[in-house]
C-alpha cells in the first residue's frame, strides 16, 4: 500500500537506476564524495551528505521566496545524520498523522498494518522508534488533557467520560518513556488509547470495535488519517474548539478573495468547524472537584 506521492518518488528512481538495480544503487547515485562503490546501495555518509544537501536547498529555496521564517536553524548539535533525521520522521508520524511529510503518512500505514503484532514480531529500527514517538505523544496528550481538567477545562463528545478516566491512569508514565519496551507497555494499555489528532482538532480515544476508520477486522491503531466526524470515538477539549474556531476565520478570511463557487466551499466548511465549537460549548462536562483527577 503506497500513496501517491511516494509511487511517483518510486517511478522517479526506477527511470534513474538501470534495469534490476536497487532503487538507491550506488553506483548510479554516488556523487563522487566518498567514492565510488560498485554494489549495494547508498551508504550512511553519503545518505548523511544527502540530508545537508537537503537542508542547503531548503533554505536557499525559502529565502528566494521571501520565507526567511521557514529556513532550517544552524543546529548546536551538529549534522543532523541519519539516526536524527529518522527519529524526526518518527515524531512527525506519531504527531502530525496525514500533515506535511508525505513519507510520514506512509510510515504512518505501516505503523497501523503491523501493530496488530506486537507480541509475535521482532520490531526494530523505524519500529521501535515509531512505538516510542507514539507513546511520548499519547502521554503528553493525556498529560495536558489531565491537567486541563484540573484547572476547569471542559470536554465533549461521545467519548468524553473515556477520555477523562485516560487521564486518570496517564500518571505513571508520565516523564518515563524512554524504552521501546516501555513505550509498547503504554501502547498496550488499553485504558490509554488516546490519540490527539492535530489536523481534524479532535481526541480520538480508539475503541477498536466502533471505529469508523476501519472495516473490519478491528485493528489495534486508528487510521487518524481517514479519521470520519460521527465515530464514537470522539472526544473535544476546549482547545481545540477554540482551534475550530480560529481555523473557521481562516477559512471565511481566504474566501473573500476566492471566485464564488471555491469561496462558498470555504465557507461552508468553516460553518461545520463553527457548528462542532457550538456543540462543545453546549456538551462540554467538566471536573469541578480539583482531586478528581
Ligand atoms: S474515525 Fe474514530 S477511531 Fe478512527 S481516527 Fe477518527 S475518532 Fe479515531
Amino acid at each position: 500500500m503506497a500513496i501517491s506521492p511516494v509511487t511517483c518518488a518510486i517511478r522517479v528512481l526506477e527511470h534513474i537506476v538501470p534495469d534490476g538495480a536497487l532503487l538507491f544503487d550506488s553506483a548510479t547515485h554516488c556523487d563522487g564524495r566518498v567514492g565510488r562503490t560498485s554494489t549495494g546501495s547508498l551508504g550512511l555518509k553519503t545518505m548523511r551528505g544527502r540530508i545537508e544537501d537537503f537542508v542547503a536547498f531548503a533554505n536557499s529555496t525559502a529565502t528566494t521566496l521571501g520565507r526567511e521564517a521557514e529556513t532550517i536553524p544552524p543546529d548546536p548539535h551538529g549534522a543532523v545524520g541519519t539516526a536524527r533525521f529518522r527519529r524526526t520522521l518518527a515524531w512527525h508520524i506519531a504527531r502530525r498523522p496525514g500533515g506535511l511529510v508525505a513519507l510520514a503518512i506512509q510510515y504512518g500505514h505501516l505503523r497501523t498494518a503491523i501493530s496488530g503484532a506486537y507480541a509475535s514480531r521482532s520490531r526494530d529500527g523505524i519500529h521501535d522508534l515509531l512505538d516510542v514517538e507514539t507513546a511520548r505523544a499519547t502521554v503528553d496528550a493525556l498529560t495536558a488533557l489531565q491537567d486541563d481538567l484540573a484547572h476547569g477545562g471542559g470536554i465533549s463528545g461521545p467519548a468524553a467520560r473515556r477520555a477523562i478516566h485516560a487521564a486518570t491512569n496517564v500518571g505513571t508514565f508520565t516523564g518515563q518513556i524512554i524504552t521501546a519496551r516501555q513505550a509498547r507497555d503504554v501502547l498496550g494499555n488499553p485504558h490509554l488509547t488516546v490519540y490527539d489528532n492535530p489536523n481534524t482538532l479532535l481526541m480520538c480515544v480508539y475503541k477498536p470495535d466502533i471505529a469508523l476508520c476501519h472495516r473490519a477486522p478491528a485493528q489495534a491503531a486508528p487510521r487518524l488519517d481517514r479519521c470520519m466526524p460521527a465515530c464514537a470515538n470522539i472526544a473535544r477539549t476546549d482547545n481545540h474548539a477554540r482551534q475550530l474556531l480560529a481555523r473557521a476565520q481562516q477559512l471565511e478570511q481566504r474566501a473573500v478573495h476566492l471566485p464564488t463557487p471555491l469561496a462558498e466551499r470555504l465557507r461552508a466548511n468553516a460553518h461545520k468547524l463553527r457548528q462542532h465549537a457550538t456543540r462543545h460549548h453546549d456538551q462540554r462536562i467538566t471536573t469541578p472537584e480539583r482531586g478528581a483527577l
